[in-house]
């Protein structure tokens, strides 16, 4: 179930899985023929570049340049206060970025047959309150009107296409992810009381007038009756309310991986419940592009043509005469230089700030990241298995991973494109979050890659045979996850203060959750800051 989006129990939808239950298994015969060939690509964060930040090995600055505002990062947030800038007639401003491309998460690629995301996919709608995203999607069309009760009316084109959802379970596939499927009714009486607890949630307010959970997250009451949530985690807190059910575990482990990439046993409960109670919106659907939030992105990107230099690696940054002095190691050249600023915005994660700030190691410590494996495919012919259609979203119960995304889902054609490519995620988190992360770089290559398909033959029957490229993307510290007592921690509120008033920080760890709405919003903030020279909005 992508983010807070509805249970929907009815008698219908129930009997009908029930019924669909004793069909048997079969899967559509697939070509046997193996494909002659595998072309097999492995991509990354430049964590080999990124590593040098440990060693710190680089070359004496020989240059120093002088600039207005720099902007370290490119992903959402560093986009949005490009943004947000321009829009308020800053555009003296520059962007360093260490990749050879924009967008940090939101990257995606492209090959012949599609575009496709490497990382993030989606955008849920947001919530009506969300006005500068709102703004946003209307500054660019994808909210083309808004009704005669001021709700937006978004362009058909940039919703999600039926069929949304189906998951893999027990042979078949049915609609939807909330498992029906085999489920006793017990099991979705269980399920309809978790049910009750996010409507309840979903419309709490504390005494402080907010709402119990809301994005960005900021907005989210600091009554205490909700935030001691953020003391004990997702299960513990299942457990307390007697929702003890292994089918609800499973979906809520889901989704709990979906936005946090860690399971219910390891995030706390205040931001598993976050997922399901913070989106008020009624229509759940959400935006998604064959390239994924690289739509988004390029939106965003306008807003830094010319003025963005790639492959340039911030290690050090320092307050020298009251400027902001970021040391900087040329990738291309290879060779380092400084930049004197009067301003910077630090739109990098924290672990890396850790390393970039000499004073910042201890307060970035409990920032924890889950590594995430994402695969993208080209598949020639698709065994289908039994039951629901090749859906957007298309999910194996209790998978290694958390399923794949058609990428040429939103093409117009009433018929499946062939081949076809399709984006796998794993969020891997099993073990304690830095063993995972070492895995992800010292396994195989040809490791990871049986890993992906033996997950994807589960559902479907001799994919491999039918596998013609494999491109492999390892994301080391792919989002930050929510352990308990992070959200609000002291940590978390210190690392959002700028420097001396000329650094500042703007990057979706902030928020303790790592979405386009926390991304886009603390880019607005740290942009804010600058030209209002304000603290952050609470
Ligand atoms: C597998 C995966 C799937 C996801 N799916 C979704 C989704 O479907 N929907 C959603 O809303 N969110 C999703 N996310 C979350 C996603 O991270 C956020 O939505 C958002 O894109 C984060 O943007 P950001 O700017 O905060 O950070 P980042 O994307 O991390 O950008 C930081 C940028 O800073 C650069 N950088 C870092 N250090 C330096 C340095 N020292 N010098 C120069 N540059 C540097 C990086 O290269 C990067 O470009 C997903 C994340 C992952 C890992």
């Amino acid at each position: 179930m992508k983010n807070g989006q509805k249970y929907n129990f009815s008698r219908r939808s129930f009997l009908k899985t029930i019924a669909a239950g004793f069909i048997a298994s079969t899967f559509v015969q697939s070509c046997k023929q193996k494909a002659e060939r595998l072309l097999f690509k492995v991509t990354g964060t430049n964590h080999i570049l990124g590593h040098r930040l440990r060693t710190m090995d680089f070359p004496e600055p020989t240059e120093t340049i002088h600039e207005n505002i720099v902007i370290v990062g490119s992903g959402i947030s560093g986009l949005s206060a490009a943004r947000w800038l321009t829009l308020n007639n800053e555009t003296n401003f520059k962007m360093l970025e260490l990749e050879t491309k924009m967008g940090g998460n939101a990257a995606f690629g492209e090959d012949k047959h599609s575009k496709y995301p490497i990382a993030a996919h989606y955008l849920p709608l947001p919530n009506e309150n969300n006005d500068d995203l709102i703004d946003f999607l209307h500054q660019e069309k994808i909210i083309s009107s808004f009704n005669k009760d001021q709700q937006p009316v978004y362009a058909e084109e940039h919703l999600c296409y039926d069929p949304h959802e189906r998951l893999f379970i027990y042979n078949y596939w049915q609609e939807g992810l909330i498992p029906l499927f085999g489920l006793s009714s017990t099991d979705i009486d269980i399920f309809k009381q978790f049910d009750k607890h996010v409507v309840h949630f979903k419309e709490a307010k504390g005494i402080d007038g907010k709402f119990a959970f809301d994005i960005p997250l900021r907005k989210s009451s600091t009554d205490e009756t909700f935030t001691k949530l953020d003391k004990l985690t997702f299960k513990d807190w299942l457990l307390q309310n007697n929702l003890n059910n292994q089918h609800l575990f499973n979906h809520l482990n889901y989704c709990s991986k979906d936005d946090y990439g860690i399971g219910i046993d390891k995030v706390s409960a205040w931001a598993g419940l976050h997922y399901f109670c913070a989106r008020k919106n009624t229509n759940h659907q959400v935006l998604t592009w064959p390239e994924g939030n690289g739509f988004l992105m390029n939106l965003l990107g306008k807003y830094v043509k010319n003025k963005i230099n790639y492959e340039q690696l911030v290690y050090r940054v320092e307050i020298i005469n009251n400027k902001a002095v970021l040391f900087v190691y040329n990738q291309q050249v290879k060779k380092s230089y400084k930049i004197v600023a009067n301003k910077a915005i630090m739109a990098t994660p924290q672990f890396v700030n850790g390393y970039l700030f000499k004073e910042r190691k201890q307060l970035t410590k409990n920032f924890q990241y889950a590594p995430w494996l994402t695969a993208t495919l080209t598949v020639n012919k698709f065994p289908m298995g039994e039951g629901a259609d090749l859906a957007w979203d298309n999910v194996i119960y209790n998978g290694f991973g958390l399923g794949y995304i058609y990428n040429q889902h939103q093409t117009l054609s009433s018929q499946p494109s062939i081949p076809f490519s399709i984006t796998y995620y794993a969020a891997l988190c099993e073990k304690n979050l830095i063993t995972e992360r070492k895995q992800l770089f010292s396994w195989s290559d040809e490791k990871w890659k049986t890993i992906v398909l033996n997950d994807l033959e589960k559902a479907h029957y001799k994919l491999s045979d039918e596998v013609s490229e494999i491109e492999l993307h390892k994301k080391g510290h792919g989002m930050i996850s929510p352990f308990p007592d992070f959200i609000f921690s002291e940590a978390l509120t210190e690392a959002r203060k700028p420097i001396a008033n000329k650094i500042f920080f703007a990057h979706s760890d902030l928020s303790g959750i790592s979405i386009f709405e926390e991304a886009f919003d603390q880019g607005i903030n740290a942009a804010k800051q600058i030209l209002n020279d304000t603290t952050l909005d609470t």
